[in-house]
C-alpha cells in the first residue's frame, strides 16, 4: 500500500459512495459503507487502534494526544459519499502531469475543461491535475477531504516530536442529501470544535453560511363554472402567478452574488380553486432574512386583496443559521486556521458559502465548525479537476492547525 495524499485520493475515488435523497435507510446507500471500511482499514494501518464504522455508516477514529498540555480537543470531519447530480460509477482518474496552462480536454467524451469557466486553473501551472475521463464526477468533493485529513493523521502518528491535543477524525455518509450530521453520537465524538474539509480554493476558510428559512404560501381561490364566472371568480392559479410577478428581481439567485440574499421561489403547483407557492429566502443576517419576509408578506397581502373571496396562509419555516453567531464566540477556531494556512505558505482568504454546511448544522448542534478548503474545483460535475500540490497544503494545513492548537494552549 502506498500512502501520499494523492494515492489515498486515487484509491477512494474509484469506489462509488452515491448518496439517494429518494433512498428511506441510513446510509442512503449501503455502497458507502464500502469506502467506510478502506478508511477503517487505513486508519488501523497507521495506529489509529479505535478507528471504526458503526452502523449508521460514520467513521469515527482518534489521533491520541503526545502533550502534557491541556489542549481543546478538536476534530477534522469529511464526507465520504458523493453527489447525486452526476454519475459517481466507474469513475477512472487521469492525471495531467506538470499542467502548462491552456483547456484540459477530457479522454472518452467532448468535455473540456476550459481556463475561462475555471480561472482557478491559472495558478496551477507546473501542477499535476487530476480529472476524470469526462463520463463521471471525480468525487474530490469530498475524499480529497477524506485522503488529506488520513494523510495529515499519519504525519502526526509518525512524529512524536510534533506536539498536539487529542484530535477526532469523523467521515460521515449523506452530506450531499443533507443528512450528514443526522445520526451524528457527538457525545461519542467528544470534540470541542471541529473542522470540515470540504472547501475549494487552497488558503480558504469560510466561516459564514447563509441564514436559511423555507416559506409555504396556500390560496384558497373562488371555483366557478367558467360559463357563469363572470364577477366572481376568483382563480387561484392567477392568484400565484401576480405574487410570483411581484418578487423583487433585484432579490433573486440570478442576479445576486457575494453577501446579497435573495427571495427564491422553488416550486408551485395550483387549480382554480387552491394553489400553493413554495419559497426559500437566504440572507447572511438575522435581520436581513426578516426584511425579507417581511417583504415577502407584504407582497402577498396586497396582491390578495384584490381577491375579496380568496384566503391564504403564511408559513415560515426555519432551516438553518449562518454558523458565524456560533464562530463568533470562539474566535480562536478561525484565527488558528488562519495562523496554520499561513504556516503551510498560502496567504489566508476568509470567505462566506451561498448555502449550508454540515459545518452550519453542528455549530448549532454544540459542535462549532468552519470549513476549511479542501482543493477540488467544478463540484459535483464531470469537469471537476484538483491538483496534488494544492491536496498537500491542506494535509500541511491540518498538520500545522494540530500543532498550533497545542501551542497556543
Ligand atoms: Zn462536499
Amino acid at each position: 500500500m502506498t500512502d501520499t495524499v494523492l494515492d489515498r485520493f486515487l484509491r477512494y475515488v474509484v469506489i462509488d459512495t452515491q448518496s439517494d435523497p429518494a433512498s428511506p435507510t441510513q446510509p442512503s446507500t449501503a455502497k458507502q459503507k464500502n469506502l467506510g471500511r478502506l478508511l477503517v482499514d487505513e486508519l488501523n494501518a497507521i495506529g489509529l487502534v479505535d478507528a471504526h464504522l458503526d452502523d449508521h455508516g460514520y467513521v469515527y477514529a482518534t489521533i491520541p494526544s503526545n502533550t502534557e498540555k491541556t489542549v481543546p480537543v478538536i476534530c477534522f470531519c469529511s464526507h465520504m459519499d458523493t453527489a447525486p447530480d452526476f454519475t459517481g460509477t466507474n469513475v477512472k482518474p487521469r492525471i495531467h502531469e506538470n499542467y502548462q496552462g491552456g483547456d484540459i480536454e477530457l479522454a472518452n467524451s467532448s468535455q473540456i475543461i476550459r481556463v475561462s469557466e475555471n480561472p482557478a486553473l491559472r495558478d496551477q501551472i507546473g501542477h499535476d491535475i487530476v480529472t476524470t475521463d469526462g463520463t463521471t464526477l471525480l468525487g474530490a468533493d469530498d475524499k480529497a477531504g477524506l485522503a488529506e485529513i488520513v494523510a495529515a493523521a499519519q504525519i502526526l502518528t509518525n512524529n512524536p516530536e510534533m506536539k498536539h491535543g487529542t484530535i477526532k477524525l469523523l467521515f460521515t455518509p449523506d452530506e450531499e442529501i443533507g443528512r450528514g450530521v443526522d445520526r451524528v453520537d457527538l457525545a461519542k465524538l467528544g470534540a470541542e470544535f471541529a473542522y470540515t474539509v470540504d472547501g475549494e480554493t487552497a488558503g480558504h476558510i469560510e466561516d459564514e453560511t447563509f441564514s436559511a428559512d423555507a416559506v409555504e404560501i396556500a390560496i384558497s381561490g373562488v371555483a366557478i363554472h367558467p360559463g357563469f364566472a363572470k364577477g366572481r371568480m376568483e382563480n387561484a392559479i392567477k392568484i400565484a402567478g401576480a405574487i410570483i410577478d411581484r418578487l423583487p428581481s433585484d432579490a433573486a439567485p440570478e442576479t445576486t452574488e457575494g453577501r446579497d440574499g435573495f427571495i427564491h421561489p422553488v416550486a408551485v403547483t395550483g387549480s382554480m380553486e387552491k394553489a400553493a407557492i413554495s419559497l426559500i429566502v437566504r440572507d447572511f443576517e438575522e435581520s436581513g432574512l426578516a426584511a425579507k419576509e417581511r417583504l415577502l408578506e407584504r407582497i402577498v397581502k396586497e396582491v390578495m386583496a384584490g381577491y375579496p373571496g380568496s384566503s391564504h396562509t403564511f408559513a415560515i419555516k426555519e432551516q438553518y443559521r449562518n454558523m458565524k453567531i456560533v464562530l463568533d464566540r470562539h474566535p480562536q477556531i478561525v484565527e488558528n486556521a488562519i495562523e496554520a494556512i499561513r504556516r503551510a505558505g498560502m496567504t489566508p482568504v476568509r470567505g462566506s458559502i451561498r448555502g449550508g454546511t454540515d459545518g452550519s448544522r453542528l455549530s448549532f448542534m454544540g459542535l462549532p465548525c468552519p470549513n476549511i478548503f479542501a482543493g477540488g474545483h467544478a463540484f459535483h460535475s464531470p469537469k471537476e479537476w484538483i491538483s496534488r500540490q494544492d491536496m498537500e497544503k491542506a494535509v500541511a494545513t491540518l498538520v500545522e492547525l494540530a500543532r498550533v492548537w497545542e501551542e497556543r494552549a
